[in-house]
């Protein structure tokens, strides 16, 4: 059995620690959230294992970490100024805002009074001043997407690590978007972390390399416990692309609320890098962008065949949020089972390199140092040679310890009993999360026994 709605997830990540809503002492703020003690981990592991695949996998990609202050002639010849927003309505009685695409009918989905204002654009980035002075013209954007940090990089990183075309620039990072309606938990944020690939093929070449991305994403998303037959792939219909894209595969996942985008595969062609150059006229842009008064660069390439006529490339962009690859692989790893003794028990069946809590090590009984002090050797032992946090618990009652951890996802547990310290050859119990067997083996063997159990 798995999730009976959104509300139990919510209450399982404030109760287990793994979200919460941010400053929930003072009423909370609308659309932000913050991660606790098992999220952060949860978190970093998602994004370790995006950033292995992406970067250090392969030979034709880097990374960048760009700041999230945007210089706004960026945003504004990104097209992001003038396009990035959302249709808005506000109804006439009870004051609320709604996003105008997400009305199901021509009623206010709150008070349900039929009088409703036109539908007008809000544009969802948000500012913030800078420097010391006041000034209207003072401020910088919060970057609504990480991509353009890659884009305004483009040539800094052609120049200093020379890569060749087709090559990908990669980047996680922070993003901001004024959302008119926060909602369904942490599926959409104002403040969100997006994982942004920007890969740069030449044109011509690009829809082959949009469909290998669509392929390799769905790999990774099943390499993440989250299998092709939880997601639906939604060719966009030329009314939903974005400015810049020729076209976008959605990847929806069924989460707890309903069906909805995961991750955006978008052609971006050579929309953007077009955009930051200047003096477009010679580029042969295919994409139509506006003249570029505020540039310095022009953003092109030199082909290998020597070929004189240098090009702006083409771009493909898988796009992924990743608050929303947390809810995609905690809805899908959260289990609840039937126990042959009758019980029931909540198993989180997260894939190991996920796992937030590797390895648990408890003392079958809190008050005997000869048990609490091996426990700590052990946990010592395995925290040289495992990577990821192995917790030491306190000890006493095993069945709680075991039940817990089963819940937050933790692989291997391991208790240490009299016949650990007793026996001449020291010896532990170590008990498998989803099959719940136990094994004895020597403490020697725990380094090379555990590796295996979670590769
Ligand atoms: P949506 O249609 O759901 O608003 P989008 O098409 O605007 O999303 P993109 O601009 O393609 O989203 O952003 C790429 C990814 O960033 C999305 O697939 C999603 O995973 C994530 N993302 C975008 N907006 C949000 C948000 N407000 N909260 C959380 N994640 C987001």
């Amino acid at each position: 059995m798995s999730l009976d709605s959104l509300e139990e997830l919510v209450s399982f990540c404030k109760r287990r620690g793994f979200v919460y809503q941010s400053a929930s002492i003072y009423g909370g703020l609308q659309g932000v959230y913050d991660f606790g003690p098992l999220g952060v981990e949860l978190k970093k592991n998602i994004k370790d294992a995006w950033w292995k695949s992406m970067v250090y996998m392969r030979d034709d990609i880097e990374g960048v970490d760009a700041a999230l202050l945007t210089q706004k002639h960026v945003l504004k010849n990104s097209g992001h100024e003038d396009t990035f927003s959302d249709p808005m309505t506000d109804c006439k009685v009870c004051k609320k805002r709604f996003r105008t695409d997400h009305l199901e009918s021509d009623k206010c989905p709150s008070c349900g009074a039929t009088e409703l204002t036109e539908s007008r654009e809000f544009n969802l980035m948000l500012k913030t001043n800078v420097g010391p002075v006041v000034d209207e013209d003072a401020f910088a954007y919060l970057r609504p997407e990480t991509a353009q940090g890659i884009f305004t990089n483009f040539k800094n990183v052609l120049d200093s690590a020379s890569p060749k075309i087709p090559f990908g620039i990669a980047q996680i990072g922070k993003a901001f978007r004024n959302e008119i309606t926060p909602k369904n938990f942490i599926f959409r944020v104002r403040e969100f972390e997006q994982m942004e690939l920007e890969f740069f093929v030449e044109p011509g070449t690009d829809d082959t390399w949009h469909e290998y991305w669509v392929e390799n994403r769905l790999k990774w998303w099943e390499d993440q416990g989250v299998p092709r037959s939880s997601l639906v792939l939604e060719h966009q219909t030329a009314d939903d692309l974005a400015h810049y894209s020729k076209a976008t595969v959605d990847i929806l996942y069924h989460f707890p609320h309903g069906l909805e985008e995961l991750e955006g595969v978008a052609n971006r062609t050579d929309y953007d890098l077009g955009s930051h150059s200047k003096e477009q006229q010679d580029l042969h842009l295919s994409a139509t962008v506006k003249t570029n008064e505020e540039s310095c660069a022009k953003l092109i390439v030199q082909p290998q065949n020597n070929d004189p006529k240098k090009y702006v490339p083409f771009v493909i962009e898988p796009s992924a949020g990743v608050e929303r690859a947390f809810l995609a692989i905690l809805s899908e790893a959260y289990t609840k089972e039937n126990l042959a003794d009758g019980k029931s028990r909540v198993v989180l069946k997260l894939k190991p390199h996920l796992a937030p809590i590797k390895v648990a090590v408890t003392p079958l009984a809190k008050n005997k140092p000869e048990l609490v002090n091996l426990a700590k050797e052990v946990v010592q032992k395995l925290r040289q040679s495992i990577s990821g946090r192995v917790a030491l618990e306190a000890g006493g009652n095993i069945g709680k310890m075991y039940r817990k951890n089963d819940e937050i996802g933790t692989p291997v547990c391991i208790t240490i009993d009299f016949e650990s310290i007793e026996s001449d050859v020291q010896t532990v119990t170590l008990r498998d999360r989803d099959t719940m067997e136990q094994t004895r083996i020597p403490v020697s063997e725990l380094p090379q026994t555990i590796a295996k159990m979670l590769s």
